[in-house]
């Protein structure tokens, strides 16, 4: 487990990261949003030792994390990490040697993935030659080769089509499978809605929320939706809630009374059919919203 206590960063004024602690369980993947400047990349750098942080502490399993373990993990930084102008395999190749693999079994390891992707005859290529897309997904391919045990990856799903999204995305899970944690960035709500296990919300530098989607979600607004068989204009009004919303036959409000859901459910069946009630799922982006507002 990758664990990160009260860790901070200041450029001069500007305090980029303010007393960040979370933590990236193994085998899960954590999902880290927050708005542009909102200090994840920062963040990743400290964990990734490329940045020191002026107070803090980074730690894999329960110890300071040393250069050792952090050169064993896979890291795509913001700026990409792979040359343009050099071919990719043998990118491939020297990257994993350089975590420890040797030559012969990273080689096939590369080919393998390329293969994967659909990239298995663009080895010998430049990097810069493939599309845009096809080079992330060679970033990619970067950090997980030679076995990672901890994935640290700035914002990976940027400029991928949906396919390609599925295909990284299923490459990290099975990287969490075996017990890897990885802690990704993202812009991409729904994105991380889908794949997370965990979220960690940054504003300004803080935490502003960490746990997994359902915890988040207690945390949030109580909302129910009501759909009745006549006009639901009678749910205004209600001791103990706050209608958000109220269209034709259905009514959408928080409770702010516990109990008053009920109340309201046993005066909605005196008043004739209830079509449907339940709890309202909110979504990433409402969740983000509220605790980033
Ligand atoms: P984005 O989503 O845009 O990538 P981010 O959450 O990754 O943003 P950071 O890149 O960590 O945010 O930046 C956090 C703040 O620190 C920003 O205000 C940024 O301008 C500032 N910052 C980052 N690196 C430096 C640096 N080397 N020198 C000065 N300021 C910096």
């Amino acid at each position: 487990m990758l664990e990160l206590a009260h860790l901070s960063r200041s450029f001069g004024q500007l305090r980029a990261v303010d007393d960040v602690s979370f933590t990236v369980p193994s085998g899960k993947m954590i999902g880290f949003i927050g708005a542009n400047g909102a200090g994840k990349t920062t963040t990743m750098r400290m964990i990734m030792g490329l940045l020191a942080p002026d107070g803090g502490t980074v730690s894999w399993q329960g110890n300071p994390i040393t250069r050792d373990i952090r050169s064993r993990f896979g890291y795509m930084p913001e700026e990409r990490g792979l040359y343009a102008k050099q071919p990719i395999g043998r990118q491939l190749v020297y990257l994993a040697e350089l975590k420890g693999m040797k030559r012969a079994a990273a080689a096939r390891e590369a080919s393998e993935l390329m293969t994967r992707f659909g990239l298995g005859d663009r080895l010998k290529d430049r990097l810069e030659k493939l599309s845009l897309g096809n080079q992330q997904r060679v970033q990619i391919a970067a950090a997980v080769m030679a076995d990672p045990i901890g994935l640290i990856l700035d914002e990976p799903f940027s400029g991928l089509d949906p396919k390609a999204v599925d295909e990284m995305a299923g490459l990290l899970s099975e990287r969490a499978a075996r017990g890897v944690p990885v802690l990704f960035s993202s812009h991409q709500l729904d994105l991380v809605d889908r794949l997370c296990d965990g979220l960690v919300i940054l504003a300004d530098g803080r935490v502003v929320a960490a746990g997994s989607r359902d915890e988040l979600e207690s945390r949030g607004r109580n909302r129910y939706r009501l759909v009745i068989d006549t006009d639901a204009s009678w749910v205004r009004g209600t001791p103990g809630l706050s209608v958000t919303q109220i269209t034709g036959c259905t009514a959408v409000f928080e409770i702010d009374s516990p109990g008053a859901e009920h109340e309201l459910l046993t005066e909605a069946l005196r008043r004739g059919r209830v079509l449907e009630y339940a709890p309202v799922r909110s979504s990433l982006s409402e969740i983000y919203r509220e605790v980033t507002a």
